[in-house]
């Protein structure tokens, strides 16, 4: 029988490909005249164009976005938007950018509209992780939900392909972890396995052809989908290590999570087998693991924390730390078998099911 609580985030969507130029008017449409654009460094000519199309409702560009948004850049784009009047932010890029904005929002009630460039679905969250002294910080209130969303596929054309590989595992992520959610309900279900079904499909043409409008398109689509995904539902043990690994040893995100990803559902495959056999059904083979490290070959992904920067001591460390905190996972965490997941992530070994 279903017994189950849906909250829906108020969220307005535009998605397609060159639906940038409807910006001015999503802009309009909220009377915003004074946006402050935000960019990474790295994007900063991408925020430019932006701020080019939006003429005089571009109040300024602050192009200095940076991963785990440190509450010190925050200040600094604080002091921008109050010296320009901003009346709303647009943020065009991944989660760093929407990170950004999201905290600019939180202080000060300003309306977002956002254009993601990546997969990692932050728009679609009420989630903020923020980072001081070294140390990440995540809260959830509604105050950071972006009003508007413009996915544009054509943003995402120039995304390179390992990093487009990386980010659509991290979508994977959220969706496989919504699919055995304690608080999971059958709307977010039906989103999972088509978000894990549209990435799965898109993302091997990515890495085949970058500029593939289709399988860019299929890829943005599923993202979306996974987003809502981890925006509705709470996550468990593999977003549990993805923080804690990330946070700790100053990992990169995306990637990351598409090495954790086979180890920690390897852990809770024996007590979540709805879940699995909704994951390989989305995967297109006979088991959620075999079909998963499938599609991780073929997107020739780096498969071992060691390969990008977590020291050896710190597989005791991690296991410490993310046993230090209780909370829910549909398999009890237990320190010996979860040790030996976090080392065969380390090592880039296969994962095992039976530990
Ligand atoms: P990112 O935003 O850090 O982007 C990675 C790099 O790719 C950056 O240099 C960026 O400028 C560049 N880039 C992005 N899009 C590009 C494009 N289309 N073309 C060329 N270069 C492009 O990476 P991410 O993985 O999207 O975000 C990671 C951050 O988001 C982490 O801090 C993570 O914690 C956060 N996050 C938060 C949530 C949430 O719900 N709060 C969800 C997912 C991720």
């Amino acid at each position: 029988m279903h017994e189950f609580v849906y909250q829906a985030s108020p969220a307005r969507i535009v998605f397609g490909s060159g639906t940038l130029k409807r910006l001015p008017d999503e802009a309009e449409r909220l009377g915003l005249r004074r946006l402050l654009v935000l960019t990474t460094p790295e994007q900063e000519a991408q925020g430019r164009a932006v701020a080019k199309l939006l003429g005089t409702a571009a109040a300024g560009l602050f192009p200095g976005a940076v991963m785990h948004t440190p509450v010190s850049v925050t200040e600094q784009a604080l002091a921008v938007a109050t010296e320009l009047g901003a009346d709303g932010i647009v943020a065009v890029g991944g989660g760093s950018t929407t990170g950004l904005g999201k905290a600019i929002a939180l202080r000060t009630g300003l309306p977002q509209i956002v254009l993601p460039t990546t997969y990692a679905g932050s728009e679609m969250t009420p989630i903020l992780g923020e980072t001081a002294d070294g140390v990440k910080k995540t809260q959830t209130t509604a105050k950071v939900l972006p009003g508007t969303v413009i996915y544009d596929v054509d943003l995402t054309l120039g995304l390179p392909p390992g990093i487009s590989a990386a980010s659509g595992v991290n979508a994977i992520a959220h969706a496989a972890e919504a699919l055995y959610a304690r608080d999971g309900n059958p709307i977010v279900a039906l989103m999972a396995e088509e978000g894990i079904r549209a990435l799965a499909g898109a993302l091997p043409g990515i890495v085949e052809e970058p500029r593939d409008a289709e399988a860019r398109s299929g890829a943005l689509y599923g993202a979306w989908l996974c987003g809502m995904c981890l925006g509705a539902v709470g996550m468990a043990l593999h977003h549990k290590l993805c923080h804690t690994l990330g946070g700790s040893f100053d990992l990169p995100h995306a990637e990351t999570h598409t090495i954790v990803l086979p180890h920690a559902l390897a852990y809770n495959a024996p007590a979540a087998p709805q879940a699995m056999a909704r994951i390989a059904a989305a995967l297109g083979s006979e088991d959620a693991l075999s079909g998963l490290d499938d599609l991780l070959e073929r997107l020739q992904v780096k498969r071992g924390l060691k390969q990008i920067g977590m020291p050896a001591q710190g597989v005791d460390r991690a296991a410490d730390l993310a046993i230090a905190n209780p909370y829910w996972n549909p398999r009890a965490i237990e320190r010996a078998p979860l040790r030996e997941v976090i080392r065969r992530a380390y090592a880039g070994e296969p994962p095992r099911a039976d530990l």
